[in-house]
């Protein structure tokens, strides 16, 4: 029998289940872990700051289907990834997070970087262990990465001990792990199906609600087959965008809030009742809206729909999709509803008009204007991430997209920081496309270093920030020389992130007029590097404090308990 060290037997196990790629930042005691990864063919993206590592893991989970591996030392370490733990549990993208910790025989003394990871994971994650031996780690990781996969997609832990990744072992034929398969598909019980058909059939206004879980799902096969052959009208949510083309005539996007408000059953795909959907409640739904739960999670059903709940189908999105379009042999839906239509086409010819309104400063409508202009002339493949209050709320009705999981924002927790982590791994996901990160100068704060992670790792960014000095929004620049405290709102006046850019070996360009933010956008998109555009945009000063989304839910009536 072959004698190797943890380390090895580690690289090995996750290279057997399939996984190509780590993201995280080595110390003691998981450099030899990292190495031993590189050595067995695994590519090891070393990052600046745990955070932005695990965020990175996630949102690869979420754009591969499987788990993203996320590697970090114990202590601190751990305590920074639990960054991507809550994001991966809000998201539900799958994760396996794996930590050096103390060698066993030093624990509760007080060890270096020691704190009992089990422990505190635990609870916020669908599986948290340490191998009970070196000889059991295979089982453990595999089992971790298939609970985060398997079911409703999560995070989960596996503990590394110093000892086990320095021992040796005998590895024999019951240590080798196989190429992890997809995670069961599931059907949705007949009677329910039937019932949910008999919703749709018998609406006067039905619509279908894409959620990210639609995405995640892959399902973009079936959920087209099943608006093509019943014509029903949809909505995506942010991330659901794509999973039908955002160009299709049955899209509402642009009338979302006459489409809720005009839906009397919605079939909702992938997509939890929160915060994001308005709870499913009125007055942005309407009062008495039946809603038909479609989720791989049994316990998401009647989460705030408790009138719905009884039409509610567990299963996969794929699959689910596939039986309904089977339940509705026949039906054909009226389309767009009137209203609902004469309000999209309002609403579109209104925001054609601000995006063509060149105006100076440049606003948000006209600058996306200006980069989707460049990016149409470079006919590059694009994956979107864009992070920040009103510079991500625009950009998510600036920029269609007609493919799934090509666009990443802050997601369920509203995430400030995700989008340079989640640029990097959109370019390890699709080495053929360049991530367009727009992101907030608020939001590219708290992971602009990582740009040396790109520049270092040979992957291609484009990032803009849209810089109007401050969170949701600027001050004028007079602002910054009175004797008054400034408010906890503003940043620096023009700050120079392209510089940051330039420090770590990219390239950093400063856009204020049109012109010159089409030549940057078209040198960022077209590089093979990192390139950081910093598009001075009006401060907006005198504008309302507010993040469009949220202020769209403050007028719900108080909930009955
Ligand atoms: P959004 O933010 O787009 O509304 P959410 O993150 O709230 O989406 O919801 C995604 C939902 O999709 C979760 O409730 C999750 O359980 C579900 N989901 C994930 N994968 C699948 C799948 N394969 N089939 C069905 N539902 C899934
Ligand atoms: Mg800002």
């Amino acid at each position: 029998m072959a004698e190797v060290s943890g380390a090895s037997l580690i690289a090995s196990s996750l290279y057997d289940l399939g996984v190509r790629v780590v993201f995280g930042i080595v110390g003691i005691p998981v450099i030899e872990v990292a190495d031993a990864c590189i050595a067995r063919g695994i590519r090891f993206v070393s990052f600046r700051n745990e955070q932005s590592a695990s965020y990175a893991a996630t949102a690869y989970g979420y754009m591969t289907g499987k788990p993203g591996v996320c590697l970090v030392v114990g202590g601190p370490g751990v305590l920074h990834a639990i960054a991507g733990i809550g994001n991966a549990t809000h998201n539900c993208f799958p994760l396996l997070l794996l930590a050096g910790s103390s060698e066993s025989h030093q624990v509760y003394k007080g060890a270096f970087q020691e704190i009992d990871q089990v422990a505190t994971l635990a609870p916020m994650t669908k599986f948290a262990g340490r191998p009970p031996s070196l000889e059991l780690l295979p089982a453990t990781i595999e089992k971790a990465y298939r609970v985060s996969y398997y079911g409703r997609p999560g995070p989960t832990y596996v503990d590394l001990p110093a000892d086990y990744i320095q021992g040796k072992v005998a590895v024999d034929d019951t240590m080798k792990l196989y190429d992890a398969p997809a995670a069961p598909n599931v059907a949705a019980c007949f009677n329910r199906i039937k019932a949910a058909a008999k919703a749709i059939r018998e609406a006067k206004a039905p619509l279908v609600i894409i959620g990210k879980g639609a995405a995640y799902a892959r399902a973009e096969v079936h959920v087209r087959k099943l608006i093509d052959s019943t014509g029903l009208p949809f909505l995506p949510t942010p991330m659901g965008k794509g999973v039908v083309p955002d160009s299709s005539p049955l899209n509402v996007a642009a009338a979302r809030s006459a489409a809720l408000k005009t839906a009397d059953v919605v079939l909702l795909l992938g997509g939890r009742l929160n915060w994001i959907l308005h709870y499913g409640a009125a007055p942005k739904f309407k009062l008495d809206v039946k809603i038909i739960q479609v989720d791989i999670s049994g316990e998401e059903i009647g989460n705030n729909n408790q009138k719905g709940a009884e039409l509610g189908l567990v299963g996969d999105i794929g699959v689910v999709a596939q039986q309904l379009t089977h339940a509705l042999k026949g039906y054909k839906s009226a389309g767009v509803p009137a209203t609902v239509a004469a309000s999209r086409d309002k609403n579109m010819a209104a925001a054609e008009k601000k995006a063509n309104t060149k105006v100076l400063p440049l606003s948000y409508q006209f600058a996306y204007k200006v980069i989707k202009d460049a990016i149409a002339k470079t006919g590059k493949d694009v994956v979107y991430v864009s992070e920040g209050a009103n510079t991500m709320d625009v950009a998510r009705s600036a920029f269609d997209v007609d493919h799934p999981r090509i666009r990443l924002d802050a997601g369920t927790m509203a995430t400030m920081g995700v989008g340079i982590g989640y640029g990097i791994a959109a370019a390890v996901a699709f080495p053929n496309a360049i991530p367009v990160c727009i992101e907030g100068d608020s939001a590219f704060g708290f992971s602009s270093m990582e740009l040396e992670t790109a520049t270092r790792s040979g992957l291609p960014l484009a990032v803009f920030v849209m810089n109007n000095n401050g969170v949701y929004h600027g001050i004028e620049p007079e602002a910054y020389s009175t004797n008054t405290p400034l408010p906890s709102t503003a940043l620096g006046f023009e700050t120079r992130y392209d510089l940051i850019a330039e420090a770590v070996g990219g390239t950093g360009i400063v856009a204020r007029t049109p012109e010159e933010l089409y030549d940057a956008s078209v040198k960022a998109l077209t590089s093979k590097g990192v390139t950081v555009v910093n598009v001075i945009i009006d401060p907006g000063a005198k504008t309302k404090l507010e993040f469009g989304w949220l202020a769209s839910t403050k007028k719900a009536p108080k909930a009955k308990l």
